[in-house]
């Protein structure tokens, strides 16, 4: 009896919770999303669900928390059988609402953040990329987050909002034993956290974003100025862009154009609602015309993997990273990717687009991809709206057997680009986001060198373009190694824009060239990296460790 009290309460509770969401959302974002929550209501008043539950704590004596996740359960896994769209919405809004029942049965209240006045560091033990988005709109000014590592999808947010953010540090939450506030800085650029720092370390911060300050304004100088080596040879310096609000960065910081532009995010941001069609041509019109005359690189959704959507991934998957991502979802949830490529073909008419898919493994993905695009250009034909389809389509170059079979796939594109923060991961069997593996995420492995310089020469000999985006692009001290290798184009945070270009000039390719093929002779990472340094010298500009 004692338990179906509980269950009774905590349906009150969560009602009032509901009702309070719902009004909120309505607020900021309308009310049709507000609809949402008053759907998940529902249930609280679903006679089938109240019985079931209490019939589950009668026959079995178990408590309510246990009685509501069986009943959920064995509910989801009826709509689940039948299949039908309808009631995959009703099974996520069934879980949600008995998220909230068992959180209000254990006791665990969910503050927002605009209760704190002033400033927020997040000190978490993870944290997804659309939290990331969503708190870095807040009034937080940092990130302090045990799992992952610089090249983690959070960390690279971080950094599109121009906030600093140090992950793997492992007990954090520990050491922040009192609740009380505590002054805390977060230092991106050295990959450290100072807790409760003494008045001397702050005056010394104080200094530091002050210098920062001013080495700005220097920045924003040498981004003006072109990338052209000591021996006459111009690089193309991109930028890459995850939110809309880093187009005005891209431009300031001197990029040569858009080298990968993670639309996903544009979904991530809106969702559970969906990005519409028009919504989205003008999103890409901005991009396109804001890199122009240089091209835009927008890659179709790269969902899946740790970017989930629960309105396009109805499966569970026990790995994610291996799993339905990037261009395989596009290819199996078409009604999804379907309103994205209108919109894509739509918006190059507006300037110089290049389309470019995500996680391409077989060549079958390519031609698949081109078919698709034949259908939607014959709809919007057949609709009379105006778009281009001479775009050039290219791909991502991430997993080790698209590196390995370079000159095939080239073949049936116009450009490669390479995800090196896949790549990586992929090639050495090494997490991205793991921070216990985090030395064995070498850029400069041997391994590294030797796939990298295979798809260069591949894209070399069928003569398509070629650039780099992952994030091993943006470190000045691996340049030398990837002019040697024959890149030409990189593309790197926008802030990032001027360090590259400067690093640039301060090198001869040739002399990059003779580096890569002496480095192939090194059996280790870190005689990669110590010969770089000896050859080439440090860096000067400060380096980010996150
Ligand atoms: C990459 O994998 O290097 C890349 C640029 O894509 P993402 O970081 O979005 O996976
Ligand atoms: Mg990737």
């Amino acid at each position: 009896d004692r338990e179906i009290e509980r269950f009774h309460e905590a349906i009150e509770l969560v009602r009032v919770e509901l009702k309070r969401i719902r009004g909120r959302v309505s607020e900021d974002l309308g009310d049709e999303l507000a609809g949402i929550f008053e759907a998940q209501s529902l249930f609280l008043s679903d006679g089938t669900f109240l019985e079931r539950v209490e019939g589950h704590i009668v026959d079995e004596k178990i408590n309510a928390e246990w009685a509501i996740y069986e009943t959920a359960t064995e509910i989801q896994a009826q709509f689940d059988a039948i299949g039908a769209e309808y009631l995959r919405e009703r099974s996520e809004d069934l879980r949600d609402v008995c998220r909230h029942l068992v959180r209000q049965l254990r006791g665990i209240h969910l503050h927002h953040l605009s209760e704190i006045e002033g400033d927020v560091v997040i000190v978490a033990d993870d944290l997804s990329p659309t939290d990331a988005v969503r708190f870095g709109r807040e009034n937080v000014v940092g990130f302090a987050i045990e799992h992952g590592s610089r090249t983690s999808h959070t960390t690279i947010i971080a950094r599109s909002l121009n906030l600093p953010a140090v992950s793997g540090l492992t007990d954090i939450r520990k050491r922040l034993t009192d609740q009380a506030e505590v002054p805390i800085i977060v230092d991106g650029s050295a990959g450290e956290v100072v807790l409760r720092p003494t008045a001397e370390v702050l005056r010394g911060y104080r200094h530091q974003i002050s210098v920062l300050v001013r080495e700005e304004e220097n920045l924003l100088e040498q981004g003006r100025s072109l990338a052209v080596s000591t021996d006459g040879v111009e690089v193309r310096v991109m930028a890459n862009i995850d939110l809309p609000e880093e187009i005005d960065d891209a431009v300031r910081f001197g990029s040569e154009g858009v080298g990968l532009y993670r639309s996903e995010f544009l979904y991530i941001e809106k969702s559970p609602a969906m990005p519409e069609e028009d919504e989205q041509v003008e999103a890409y019109r901005r991009l396109i015309e804001a890199a122009a005359p240089h091209p835009a690189i927008v890659r179709t959704y790269d969902l899946g993997g740790r970017k989930i959507a629960r309105e396009v991934m109805y499966t569970h998957e026990e790995n994610p990273v291996l799993g339905l991502r990037g261009i395989r979802l596009t290819l199996a949830r078409r009604e999804i990717f379907r309103t994205q490529l209108r919109a894509l073909y739509r918006a190059a008419v507006y300037g110089d687009l290049w389309i470019m898919l995500p996680m391409v493994t077989v060549v079958e993905e390519v031609r698949g991809y081109r078919a698709f695009a034949a259908e939607i250009q014959a709809e919007l034909d057949a609709e009379n709206l105006a778009y281009r389809d001479d775009c050039k389509l290219g791909i991502m170059i991430e997993v080790p057997a698209a590196a390995l079979i370079a000159d095939l796939l080239a073949r049936e594109v116009d450009f490669f680009s390479i995800g090196t923060n896949d790549l990586i991961q992929y090639a050495l069997a090494v997490d991205r986001n793991n921070e216990h593996v985090t030395d064995l995420y070498q850029p400069g492995h041997p391994g590294m060198v030797r796939l990298l310089r295979q798809i260069a020469r591949a894209a070399n000999r069928e003569g398509i373009e070629l650039s780099m985006c992952g994030e091993m692009a943006a470190d000045p001290r691996l340049t030398p190694l990837l002019l040697g290798i024959g890149l030409r184009r990189l593309s790197v945070s926008p802030r990032k824009v001027p360090t590259i270009k400067n690093r640039i000039c301060e090198l001869s390719t040739r002399t990059c060239e003779d580096m890569v093929e002496q480095c192939t002779h090194l059996a280790t990472g870190a005689e990669v990296d110590q010969f770089l340094l000896d050859t080439t010298g440090a860096v000067h500009s400060k380096e980010g460790s996150t």
